[in-house]
């Protein structure tokens, strides 16, 4: 039987609105309106396509965005003493660094420069490491996400045989611990990487299966145990092929793309029985997290106020 297929883009919609709501009322409460601060150093298409959504995003729910360009041969030290000019400014109530920055700046060191409070991206230290207690407060967008498509299944995930695929700190680590962080919801996770050796014998393994890798037709269907709950976090674009498998192209010559996961959605929506597409799943769920996380960070200062 056919997977049933979470919808991400409507979670999205419904969560943006309680947002929306919230954010309408704190305002009244607190008579200050929540500031989201970008930083982006340098010029980089795929970034400014990112700044422009999350702008439109945040405009839509009340969230006021301003957006700091800084030239590409910021050093690390003018970008620390930036994040530190935003970290005292009252106004400022969330701060986010867009990836990816110039090669020669140390990212890490400029997220954990960010103040945990105005954290909206959780990747400060202190941070996950209150997710590691179990008690988490900013957290990484894309894990709550793909967290919140997992319980919107209304599936019980306590002591679930879980493989998570990818161990990144934005995305595989912090859903491996938000699986472990609740006495009640505590699933048995199982996580792999490059140096898994035998892949599908785990993924084969997994009543949920979470994968966020960025390789197009990783997981393919006998790789997936029947019943299974899939996440598919992967975003890889790929050409599109006619029915003799070649390249479709455009009048100018250049080949048509689109977007798929890490998983063989055909293949996965035959064994699963719910699974995420791509896109319209993990993604759309992102941004509003981002939105959520940006609501915590402005709540958190307000009560440190008072
Ligand atoms: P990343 O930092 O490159 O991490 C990829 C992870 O996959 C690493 O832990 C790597 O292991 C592991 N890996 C690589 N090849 C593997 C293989 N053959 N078998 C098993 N594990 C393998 O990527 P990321 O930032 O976590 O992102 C992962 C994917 O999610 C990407 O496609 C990205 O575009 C997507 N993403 C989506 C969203 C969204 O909003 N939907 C947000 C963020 C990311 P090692 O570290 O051991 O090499």
């Amino acid at each position: 039987m056919a997977a049933k297929i979470i919808d991400g883009k409507s979670l999205a919609a419904k969560f943006k609105e309680d947002t929306k709501k919230e954010i309408e009322q704190l305002k009244e409460r607190y008579k200050v309106v929540p500031v989201l601060t970008a930083i982006q150093v340098g010029e980089n298409p795929a970034s400014r396509v990112y700044v422009k959504s999350q702008k439109k995003s945040c405009e839509e729910v009340g969230i006021n965005y301003q957006l700091h360009e800084l030239p590409e041969a910021t050093s690390d030290e003018e970008l620390l003493r930036f994040v530190e000019k935003l970290n005292t400014d009252d106004k400022v109530t969330g701060i986010i660094l867009e990836m990816p920055l110039p090669q020669k700046i140390n990212a890490r060191l400029v997220q954990m420069a960010i103040t945990p409070t105005k954290d909206v991206e959780g990747m400060n230290p202190s941070n996950m490491g209150m997710l590691v207690y179990g008690n988490p407060r900013l957290a990484p967008c894309t894990a709550l996400a793909a967290m919140e498509l997992l319980k919107s299944t209304g599936v019980d995930i306590k002591g679930k045989e879980v493989t998570v695929v990818g161990h990144s700190e934005i995305v595989g680590k912090p859903i491996t611990l938000f699986l472990l962080s609740s006495v009640l919801e505590s699933a048995t996770p199982t996580v792999c990487h490059i140096a898994t050796r035998d892949l599908a014998s785990h993924t084969r393994n997994a009543e949920i299966l979470i994968v966020a890798v960025g390789k197009a037709g990783l997981i393919k269907g006998d790789m997936i145990k029947d019943g299974a709950i899939i996440i598919d976090v992967g975003i890889n674009r790929v050409p599109v092929l006619d029915e003799k498998g070649n390249p479709v192209v455009d009048s100018e010559g250049k080949r048509t793309m689109k977007i798929v996961g890490d998983v063989v959605f055909e293949e996965g929506v035959e064994k699963a029985s719910y699974i995420t597409p791509v896109p319209g799943g993990v993604g759309p769920l992102t941004v509003v997290m981002l939105l959520r996380n940006t609501v915590t960070a402005y709540k958190w200062q307000m009560e440190k106020k008072k």
